[in-house]
């Protein structure tokens, strides 16, 4: 197994990441990121941006569907559910590119593969071609995120059940979803699909909607999502 020496290594490029890879390059530090997938992590390619386009896509349908209170006569609107989901991943992969250039404009190293923390300092790196590297390194930024967690015995199967991760995928527009999950991330699956969907989805509140939020906050979302549906 080959071996090299590192400064910095940055395990994870997410937001957390790739911001920290940054800062140490312009601090002097010479950076090595190391990232199993994309660069960005969830919030580019799997969270936040690629949610924000889905909801961009219900605003404009629920705008359209109430131009005519704005002056503008349209004609029967229909959903291209795939182009939708198409437009995200596009907007998804344009930001992934940029963290790509952010890296390379401040000389940090990428490393693609899957690292795995050893004694003594060793980050042993498998690439997709199952080639591993064990770099040592004198500091290392772990910031390797989250991801969904399945139920035991529910197996995610991209098709009828789902995660926050593969519904982004999802080019079969639901007749009725159940979201399980009343947080900020179901929320905005369940408003996306409101209000993209011939059929309203099945919204079923089965926790406290955001519970860090105040009562008040609590019923007046409630409210606004039974009319949504
Ligand atoms: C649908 C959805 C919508 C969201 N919307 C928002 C929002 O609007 N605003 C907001 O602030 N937050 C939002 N979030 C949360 C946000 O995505 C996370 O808070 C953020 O991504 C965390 O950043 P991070 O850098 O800690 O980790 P991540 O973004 O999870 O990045 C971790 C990276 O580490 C990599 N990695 C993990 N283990 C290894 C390993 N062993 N070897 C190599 N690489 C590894 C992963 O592949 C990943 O790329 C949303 C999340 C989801 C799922």
């Amino acid at each position: 197994m080959a071996s090299q020496s590192k400064d910095l290594i940055v395990l994870g490029s997410g937001p957390g990441g790739y911001v920290a890879a940054i800062r140490a390059a312009q601090l002097g530090r010479t950076v090595s990121i190391v990232e199993r997938e994309a660069l960005g992590g969830v919030c580019l390619n799997w969270g936040c941006i690629p949610s924000k386009a889905l909801l961009r896509s219900a605003q404009l349908y629920n705008d359209m569907k109430h131009a005519k209170d704005f002056g503008f006569e349209t004609g029967k609107i229909t959903v291209d559910f795939p182009r939708i989901i198409e437009r995200s991943r596009e907007v998804a992969g344009k930001l992934s590119g940029g963290v790509n250039y952010l890296m390379r404009k401040g000389k940090i190293e990428v490393i693609s593969g899957n690292g795995v923390l050893e004694k003594g300092n060793k980050l042993v790196v498998t690439d997709s071609a199952k080639k591993s590297t064990t770099y040592d390194f004198k500091d290392i930024i772990i910031a390797t995120g989250a991801r969904p967690r399945p139920f035991p015995g529910v197996d995610v199967d991209g098709e009828v059940i789902h995660t926050s991760r593969t519904i982004l995928e999802n080019k079969r527009l639901p007749q009725k979803m159940l979201i399980i999950g009343a947080g900020a991330i179901g929320i905005e699956f369940a408003y996306f699909l409101a209000l993209s969907g011939p059929r309203s989805p099945l919204w079923r509140w089965l926790t406290r909607s955001c519970q860090s939020r105040t009562p008040r906050w609590h019923r007046r979302s409630r409210r606004s999502s039974s009319r949504t549906a």
